[in-house]
C-alpha cells in the first residue's frame, strides 16, 4: 500500500481485529508509517494511534499527549500497578465513548524509531493511552471492555459503523463527540 493512501479504519473493517506483526528491525519504511500516523493524529486530535488504525497489521503506535510525540515499534506493557478508569474514545470508533477500567501505572518497553530498545514509565493518562494502543495491536478494542448496558447503548452506534466501513472516511464532525480520542 502507499503510504499516501493511509487513512483511519473505522468500526467493522477487520484489520481492526488482526493481531499485528512484530517488527524485527525498525527500517525506513517503518519510520515513514509512524509519520504518517504523527500527522494523522494530529489532525483528528487524537492523542494516540496505532498501526491497525491505519490498516498496517504492524506493531507500531503514536503517542502525544501534549507532553511529547513517542513513536515506538513493539510496544508492550511489562509491569503495572493500581488502577484508573477513564472515558475513552476511539479514533477508528467515532461516536462511542466508554468509560475504561485500566492499570495506573505502567512501565512499556518498546524500540524507539532508531531500533533502539527504550523503557517508558507512564502514569494517569500516559498510562491509559498506551494500554489503548497496545490493545488495538492485539486486536482489541474499547467496546470490549463495555458493560451489559454500555452494549445496549452502543449497538446502533457500531452497526452504522459497521455498514459504513467500507465507504470514505467518516466527516470530521462525527469525530468530536469523545473528548478525548486515541
Ligand atoms: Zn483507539
Amino acid at each position: 500500500m502507499k503510504i499516501t493512501e493511509l487513512k483511519i479504519r473505522t468500526f467493522g473493517d477487520p484489520v481492526l481485529r488482526r493481531k499485528a506483526y512484530f517488527i524485527k528491525g525498525v527500517t525506513d519504511s517503518h519510520r515513514e508509517t509512524l509519520s504518517h500516523m504523527a500527522e494523522l493524529m494530529y489532525s483528528h486530535s487524537g492523542i494516540g494511534l496505532a498501526g491497525p488504525q491505519v490498516g498496517e497489521s504492524e506493531a507500531l503506535i503514536v503517542v502525544d499527549i501534549g507532553t511529547g510525540l513517542y513513536k515506538l515499534a513493539n510496544p508492550r506493557v511489562i509491569k503495572k500497578s493500581g488502577r484508573r478508569t477513564m472515558e475513552e474514545g476511539c479514533l477508528s470508533i467515532p461516536g462511542v465513548c466508554l468509560n475504561v477500567k485500566r492499570a495506573g501505572r505502567v512501565l512499556i518497553s518498546a524500540q524507539d524509531e532508531s531500533g533502539k530498545p527504550v523503557n517508558i514509565e507512564a502514569e494517569d493518562l500516559l498510562a491509559s493511552v498506551f494500554q489503548h494502543e497496545i490493545d488495538h495491536l492485539k486486536g482489541k478494542l474499547i467496546v470490549d471492555y463495555a458493560s451489559f448496558f454500555d452494549k445496549l447503548k452502543i449497538k446502533k452506534a457500531l452497526k452504522a459503523l459497521e455498514e459504513k466501513s467500507r465507504d470514505e472516511e467518516l466527516p470530521q464532525s462525527e469525530r468530536k463527540s469523545c473528548k478525548l480520542q486515541l
